[in-house]
């Protein structure tokens, strides 16, 4: 298959184009570098099958035939999100509909990374995909959950209106290699912060909850629900729940540093509690993730020691 990854130099999207690499596929990755590191991709160099292109998506753009799209370009960590609001929303609004005309105008399969923050602070747990959400469309956060809301919207008229042939990830906190150091997502934060022997910024009371999955897992997951006949939002996620003081406890295991736990204000509108309800991946596409939060870390250590070892 020829596949376009945007989003490409990022962390997920360079580890999506690893694994069709692998399968013998070939890939465009787009993208604007506006959060990504084109160092994700350097390793690809020298293989023929992968092309880059710098572009921003929200500009109309026809790569030429193309069978399967996966459209992750987006700021993703909470820091890039508000100091990118504009962009944001229109990578969600207008840079989706350029990719889903790509895939419209070539017959390609299309899938879409929707996010757990379409659940908002949510009122149910664990979050099933019927759940709608409660989200504050006009909080700060707003700029990326109605983006994401808007653009699966705008998924599901193409596939309703057009026939494209699409599908919607839920994906909930992800970490990994490649994980942007300094993004501000809390496992790049406290593993740097841990390394460095400085404090862990504990948002809030630290008592709010996320659930973790691995980047490995996540990978598999999306590939499954591209191959899948479903067409509606499949939550893909770890269900194991953590509380960010747990999470900080295990970051401090997994680098054995000493360092202390430094409280700072709560964001606003920072979701209470975050886990999937995972049935409808298990059932429909026979995935659950291996890989638990302790041995994710420990994968996760070489990456975040190397990079700290060249600042
Ligand atoms: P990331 O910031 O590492 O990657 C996003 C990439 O998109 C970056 O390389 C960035 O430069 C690129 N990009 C942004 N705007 C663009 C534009 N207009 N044109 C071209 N490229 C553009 O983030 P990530 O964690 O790899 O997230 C990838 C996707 O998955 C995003 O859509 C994100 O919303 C979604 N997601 C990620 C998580 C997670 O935990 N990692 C959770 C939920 C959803
Ligand atoms: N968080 C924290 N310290 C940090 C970064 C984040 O306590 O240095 C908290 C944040 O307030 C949120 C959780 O960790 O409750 C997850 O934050 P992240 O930005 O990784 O993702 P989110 O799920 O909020 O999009």
């Amino acid at each position: 298959m020829h596949v376009l990854v945007t989003g490409a130099a990022g962390f997920l999207g360079s580890h999506l184009t690893d694994r069709l690499l692998g399968e013998g596929h070939s890939v465009l990755g787009v993208d604007n570098l506006s959060t990504g590191d084109p160092q994700n991709l350097a390793h690809l160099a020298h293989e023929p099958r992968f092309r880059f292109e710098l572009r921003d998506i929200c500009e109309p753009f026809d790569p030429g035939p193309v069978d399967y799209v996966f459209n992750l370009a987006s700021p993703a960590s909470p820091p890039e999100y508000l100091r990118l609001a504009i962009e944001t929303l229109r990578v969600g609004s207008v840079g989706t509909e350029n990719t889903l005309q790509i895939a419209a105008r070539h017959g390609a399969g299309f899938l879409h990374a929707s996010t757990s923050e379409c659940y908002g602070d949510p009122l149910v747990h664990p979050q099933t995909e019927d759940y709608w959400g409660n989200v504050n469309p006009v909080g700060p956060r707003s700029v990326y959950d109605e983006a994401k809301r808007f653009a699966e919207a705008l998924v599901m008229a193409y596939h309703r209106s057009r026939g494209v042939n699409t599908h919607l990830v839920r994906i909930f906190n992800t970490y990994g290699p490649r994980l942007h150091p300094s993004d501000g997502r809390v496992i790049s934060n406290f593993f740097m912060q841990a390394l460095k022997g400085e404090p862990l910024t504990v948002y809030g009371d630290g008592n709010q909850t996320r659930s973790f999955c691995y980047v490995d897992d996540l990978i598999e997951g999306i590939l499954r629900l591209s191959r899948s006949e479903e067409h509606f939002p499949v939550n893909i996620g770890n269900p194991d729940e953590f509380t960010i003081l747990e999470c900080a406890q295990a970051v401090l295991e997994a680098t054995g540093s000493k360092s202390e736990l430094r409280f700072h204000p709560l964001p606003e509108d920072d979701p209470a509690r975050r886990r999937p309800d995972i049935t409808r991946a298990r059932t429909i596409l026979d995935w659950k993730p291996q890989v638990a939060l302790k041995e994710g870390l420990a994968k996760s250590l070489p990456f975040f020691q190397k990079k700290l070892d060249r600042l």
